[in-house]
């Protein structure tokens, strides 16, 4: 039997990254009572995610210890799934099932990486740049290893950086944009002081990688998992010997719980006003479901949606000229790291494009939209409900995966249950479900 835990906050902030615990921690800080749930062991994100030898960044630690004196109710390795009536949010824990009421609401659930599929794509040990460091962060041994990185947007750099600390080999850093899109990148760099150094820190950590523009990777090759991948590389293909291929293709904001509540989105974001309230009353939106922007937007962000939920909005306005300037340096990573078209023809006929069901790309290239897909094949319908192949299949064919069903991720029988036994608020058009 599985315990149910009742809780009700004034406020609630989904995602523990640093949009999440700045939002939960000023927000507390006004003296109201506050919740922040997030689905890791630990606050912090991805970006502070701590590191099982180096323990949490002292960013992190500063945030936690804010809320700690700010008594705010911090609830660890739990995942919101469904929102069976308004005000009220289920989550599901190791072995336990949470109803958190609450009167004002602040999403915060960050971005994820966006894959594109490719002959050899699903070997084992290629991996999501992120995914790789998390994985790396948690245990797994890289020291000696040879990681070929590729993809496109900042975070591979912070990647091939982080694996190098930690011992391993990066032969290359293959960057689908051009020089010329990095060049204007560049440029808009000069505003933005913590950029720069953290980019120069980088670029002390990298000396001796070759990092290669216009370079994406075809294929990866390999038995039993990888063990080589073919790049092009200006027009050119070259073959690298590899122990990981660590790929990914800048980020994708997480949506589903936002479009689970019915908050508006526009142009693949939540679409937000000056305090960062979204089109539903009492939920707001702070970090990645925003726009991608980075660590510091992510904080600005949640430091106005905390004071915002708690009536403070005179202290939110003082953040607004802050948060235009970065946001300014968002559009311009944005235009930097688009996908080029070529990138389209990635996948061969057999490359599997949904990997939970197996469904290769001559399948789905048969159907005018996801979810004409959806019904025919079950694609975006196993255990990651889309997650990966939705961005894929945005890009490659147009499609637009935004419709969802809870629960939002797959849960236990008993927690099914528990959404059985209330009504379910029907966002999608389209049947999904585990
Ligand atoms: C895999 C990955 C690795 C990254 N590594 C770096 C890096 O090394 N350096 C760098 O500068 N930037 C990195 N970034 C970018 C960085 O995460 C962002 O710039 C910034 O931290 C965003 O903050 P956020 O609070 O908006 O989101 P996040 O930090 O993503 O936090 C959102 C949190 O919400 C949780 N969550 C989401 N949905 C639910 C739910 N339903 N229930 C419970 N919890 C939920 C998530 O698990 C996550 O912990 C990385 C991004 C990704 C996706």
């Amino acid at each position: 039997m599985v315990r149910e835990v009742r809780r009700q906050f004034d406020v609630l902030v989904v995602g523990g990254g640093p949009a999440g615990m700045a939002a939960a921690a000023r927000a507390a800080e006004c003296g109201v009572r506050v919740g922040i749930v997030d689905d890791n062991a630990n606050l912090g994100g991805q970006i502070w995610r701590s590191d099982s030898g180096d323990g949490s960044p002292r960013e992190a630690a500063n945030w936690v210890e804010r809320l700690r004196v700010a008594e705010t109710t911090m609830l660890c390795g739990i995942r919101i799934f469904h929102q069976p009536e308004a005000g009220v949010l289920l989550a599901e824990g190791p072995d336990d099932l949470h109803a958190l009421s609450y009167e004002k609401l602040v999403l915060a659930t960050g971005a994820r990486e966006r894959f594109l599929p490719f002959p050899g794509w699903t070997l084992p040990n290629v991996m999501g740049a992120g995914g790789l460091q998390a994985m790396v962060k948690s245990g797994l041994p890289i020291r000696g290893k040879r990681v070929v990185v590729a993809g496109t947007g900042p975070l591979l750099l912070a990647v091939a950086a982080y694996l190098r600390r930690h011992g391993a080999e990066v032969p290359i850093i293959c960057e689908q944009a051009s020089w010329s899109s990095l060049g204007r990148f560049l440029f808009a760099l000069p505003g933005q002081p913590g950029k720069i150094r953290q980019g120069l820190q980088m670029k002390g950590e990298l000396a001796g990688v070759p990092f290669v523009a216009n370079s994406w990777p075809l294929a990866a090759h390999g038995r039993d998992k990888v063990e080589s991948v073919t790049i092009s590389r200006r027009g050119k293909t070259r073959t690298i010997a590899c122990d990981y291929l660590a790929s990914g293709f800048h980020l994708v904001p997480n949506l589903e719980l936002p479009l689970l509540l019915g908050c508006k989105v526009d142009d693949g974001c939540v679409l937000v006003d000056d305090f960062q309230r979204t089109t539903v009353s009492s939920v707001f939106c702070a970090g990645e479901p925003t726009g991608i922007g980075g660590v510091e937007l992510a904080l600005v962000e949640g430091q106005i949606a905390g004071w915002a939920v708690a009536g403070r909005t005179a202290e939110a306005s003082g953040l607004f000229a802050e948060r235009q300037k970065l946001r300014r340096f968002a559009r311009r990573l944005d235009a930097a790291f688009r996908l080029r078209s070529e990138l389209r023809n990635l996948p061969s006929d057999e490359t599997i494009v949904c990997r939970c069901e197996d469904i290769p790309y001559s399948r789905l290239r048969r159907h005018s939209s996801w979810r004409a897909a959806k019904l025919h094949t079950r694609c975006g319908m196993g255990p990651c409900q889309g997650r990966v192949c939705g961005p894929a299949t945005q890009f490659l064919l147009q499609w637009n995966p935004e419709s969802v069903r809870p629960p939002i991720f797959p849960v236990r029988v008993e927690s099914l249950g528990a959404i059985a036994g209330h009504s379910e608020p029907e966002r999608s058009e389209v049947t999904g479900g585990p």
